[in-house]
């Protein structure tokens, strides 16, 4: 229908210009007024034909300009065969499509860029509009404030009202310290909020770190860092000293039975030198037995069955069970719960919690009876736990904080390394190991993996 655009409007105006100038011949020069009035007439239709035409290349532009301006640009602009100016402004906005597609995937590009960046950063990142409507929260945010994808701020009152309220009020550049209790764990966290305009409207954007877990890190890095250096001076120390001492008690023998030293001489310098001999293989074993906290091999994961682990333990501290009559406990929620863990490695930290259990139980038995619960089952998000729980003397608050710092103990035969080696275990297993424990009423060790 649509020809070459010039020739469609030139053939209309002089179709228009002919029957104009008909109807004006027939009027003036023939003055027959009423086929002059009919052949002018016929001109209307003409130049209503002709407006349209030219409209619709207008509302052709315009209804491309539109696709630009709803980013659809799977619209195209059709020449229709109205002549090579049209095929310019054709090839001239599909460069200018081809140009806006580019421009898009770059910015997608960046966009999603960005947005690895942010879900890989360690630091928990929030970031949400004034009202408090949260537009990304990254997997640290998610994984340290154990929460799926929220929508508002508000939503983080289930963790903490004073943090919902902190990321709510925190001036730009402020930092907050906010502390919080829940069942298995305490958090102290620094909070900083940065406040900006995107576009004329406000945004903030809220760092949240976990100092207290962070410290813990760093001193379970910097007491392995000095234990291996110690042990490793200790032991070149020592081991010389120990085998002179044995030397040394040679010689006293041979000169006693030589008659070089008298008997009295010979038995003062031997004795001390058999302490010597005895202390300084006492400290080898000693560093010895504090290597293996340095030394925990690289967890080899397995799927387990959490009720034959317990029981496993169970089975193994029977002897003590049966001799001090406490009552044990094995619950697994769901039956047939299972979980990946090194099968070695998390005995070796089941038996030491179940150990430190039977031996609270045993210098403060309490007026009831003793009882220990080993407990497997899985958290709010799926997670299985492990807790084991007795109902011993619990631990007072200040000792708590010092219970995972390797060689501390509040026992006289004790080494102290049990929980830190313990705590190192799940470390490596990607977990945490926690207490929480009121005095005189228990304690109970959670372990998440
Ligand atoms: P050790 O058992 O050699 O002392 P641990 O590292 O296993 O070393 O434990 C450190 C300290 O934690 C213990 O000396 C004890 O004071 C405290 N503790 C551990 N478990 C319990 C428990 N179930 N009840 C009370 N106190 C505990």
């Amino acid at each position: 229908m649509h020809r070459r655009f010039r020739v469609q409007v030139a053939f209309r105006v002089a179709v228009i210009a002919a029957l104009v100038a008909g109807a004006a011949y027939l009027v003036l020069g023939l003055r027959l007024y009423l086929p002059g009035g009919l052949l002018g007439a016929c001109a209307i239709p003409v130049a209503v034909s002709l407006v349209r035409y030219v409209e619709k290349t207008t509302r052709d532009l315009t209804r491309f300009l539109e696709s630009v301006r709803y980013a659809d640009f799977t619209r195209r602009f059709t020449t229709d065969g109205r002549g090579p100016v049209f095929e310019d402004l054709r090839d001239a906005f599909e460069d200018v499509t081809a140009e806006f597609r580019r421009l898009r995937a770059e910015k997608e590009r960046q966009v999603q860029y960005l947005q690895q960046v942010v879900q890989h950063l360690g630091v928990a990142l929030i970031t949400y509009q004034d009202d408090g409507e949260v537009e990304t929260m990254n997997t640290a945010a998610r994984r340290l404030l154990r929460t799926g994808p929220i929508r508002h701020v508000e939503a983080l009152e289930r963790v903490s009202d004073e943090l919902a309220e902190t990321l709510r009020t925190l001036d730009s550049g402020e930092q907050a310290m906010v502390r919080v209790e829940e069942e298995d764990r305490t958090l102290q966290l620094a909070v900083r909020v940065s406040r900006f305009q995107l576009q004329g409207e406000p945004h903030a954007l809220a760092s949240i770190q976990d100092l207290r877990n962070e410290l813990e890190e760093k001193e379970m890095e910097a007491w392995q860092q000095l234990t291996s250096v110690l042990t490793h001076e200790i032991m070149n120390s020592v081991a010389p000293i120990s085998s002179l001492a044995s030397t040394a008690s040679r010689r006293l023998r041979v000169g006693e039975r030589n008659g070089t030293i008298s008997a009295d001489q010979a038995t003062d310098a031997r004795e001390a030198v058999n302490t010597i001999e005895r202390r300084s293989e006492g400290l080898m074993n000693f560093v010895d037995a504090y290597r293996s906290f340095t030394d925990i091999p690289a967890p080899e994961f397995e799927v387990l069955d959490a009720e034959g682990l317990l029981s496993d333990v169970e089975g193994l501290l029977r002897a003590q069970i049966e001799e001090q009559n406490l009552a044990v406990v094995v619950s697994v929620d769901p039956s047939g719960l299972t979980l990946s863990a090194d099968p070695d490695l998390l005995d070796q930290l089941l038996i030491n919690l179940a150990l430190n259990a039977v031996q609270a139980l045993e210098e403060a038995p309490g007026t009831g009876q003793g009882r220990i619960e080993l407990r497997a089952f899985v958290d709010r998000r799926s997670r299985p736990v492990i807790q084991v729980e007795d109902n011993g003397p619990g631990i007072p608050d200040d000792v708590q904080e010092k219970i995972f710092v390797p060689f501390f103990t509040t026992k006289e035969e004790g080494s102290g390394i049990g929980l830190s080696l313990s705590r190192q275990i799940m470390r490596l297993h990607g977990g945490r190991l926690s207490v929480r424990s009121t005095e005189g009423d228990g304690a109970v060790f959670t372990l998440r993996f």
